[in-house]
């Protein structure tokens, strides 16, 4: 109830207007958020580069209404390309195509996300295409496999676990050696089109992280299994002992502040991890779909509460 009350809020504009200007909610969300600006999230991969893993950064912002919106959304993105790169920096970079305009006309979209593309290509820089909620799911794909017969190499997307049709994109994309990031599923979807209960969406996560593994063995795809579940990684990690799947075909993906223990323990027995970094000013509905994955986290806002 209370997590589906939570994703309620995250699209309510309301809400945001209220939490956005409540000065315990801005402290509350550098947990998961690495700063408002380019330069803080810099500073958090390097961080994150010197302890070993590497990163995928995200600026915030979906939804958007306006051109000039998602021409920013694009530009924002072209910058930060330009500082990986002049950081040196190990960073992929992950966006949303509701904030490059696919609201507003799909060509504008797939316009902004062949400019990053191509600067990200250039750069040699990963580009992942978040997944949104399901009404976005088949454009996704579709724009994904065209930029890829387009010869983009550089573009992985994600695929949530919770939806009816996920076992058979899995097993479609395996095929094609697509890259996937391989995740739960974090929005509120009705219950034709994905599971509710956790027990099946877990199993579905493994059936469909094992599909990804056995693939990444023949060389086909660099799967990201993108979870904090700690039983979900334990089977992962005995399916590709048991397969023998080399750790340098796959990698483990976190969000930034969340299981840093767990992160930093997989990395030091020698896995491949990616902390997803995002920042920016609008970090409404990021910060609240993780409120919503934990609702224990509302606990933070009692804490921060009292402090001065
Ligand atoms: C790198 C990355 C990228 C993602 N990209 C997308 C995307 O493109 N589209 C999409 O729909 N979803 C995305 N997600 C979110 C994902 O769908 C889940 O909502 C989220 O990862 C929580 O699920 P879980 O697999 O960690 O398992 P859960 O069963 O939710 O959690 C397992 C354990 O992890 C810990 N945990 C999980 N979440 C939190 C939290 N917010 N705060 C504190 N502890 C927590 C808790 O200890 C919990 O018991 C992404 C997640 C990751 C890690």
């Amino acid at each position: 109830m209370l997590k589906a009350f939570l994703i309620y809020l995250s699209k309510a504009a309301w809400a945001k207007r209220i939490v956005t200007h409540w000065q315990v909610a801005r402290r509350v969300v550098l947990r998961f958020v690495a700063g408002e600006t380019e330069t803080d999230a810099i500073e958090a991969v390097r961080s994150i580069n010197q302890n070993g893993m590497t990163a995928t950064l995200d600026v915030l912002g979906e939804s958007v209404t306006s051109v000039e919106d998602a021409q920013a959304a694009a530009n924002a993105y072209l910058s930060l390309i330009d500082a990986i790169e002049q950081e040196g920096l190990r960073s992929w970079v992950s966006l949303k195509l509701t904030a490059f305009g696919l609201d507003i006309d799909s060509a504008l979209c797939q316009r902004n996300l062949i400019a990053v593309l191509d600067r990200a290509k250039a750069a040699g820089v990963m580009v992942t295409i978040d997944m949104e909620d399901s009404p976005y799911t088949q454009t996704t794909l579709d724009l994904f496999r065209s930029l890829r017969q387009q010869g983009y190499e550089n573009v992985r997307t994600v695929i949530q676990s919770y939806l009816l049709r996920s076992d058979d994109d899995v097993r479609q994309l395996a095929e094609e050696g697509a890259g996937i990031r391989l995740v739960k599923g974090a929005y509120r979807e009705p219950a034709d089109v994905a599971y509710a209960r956790k027990k099946d969406v877990d199993s579905a996560f493994v059936r469909q992280m094992n599909n990804l593994l056995e693939a990444a063995k023949d060389g086909r795809g660099y799967p990201a299994i993108a979870t904090h579940d700690d039983a979900i990684i334990d089977q992962g990690l005995n399916f590709a002992q048991k397969e023998q799947v080399p750790p340098a075909c796959y990698e483990f993906q976190m969000l930034y502040g969340v299981r840093t223990t767990l992160q930093s323990d997989l990395l030091a027995q020698g896995y491949n991890v990616r902390v997803y970094v995002p920042f920016g000013t609008q970090w409404y509905p990021y910060f609240m779909r993780r409120l919503a994955e934990r609702p224990a986290n509302l606990w933070f806002f009692a804490s921060n509460f009292f402090r001065r």
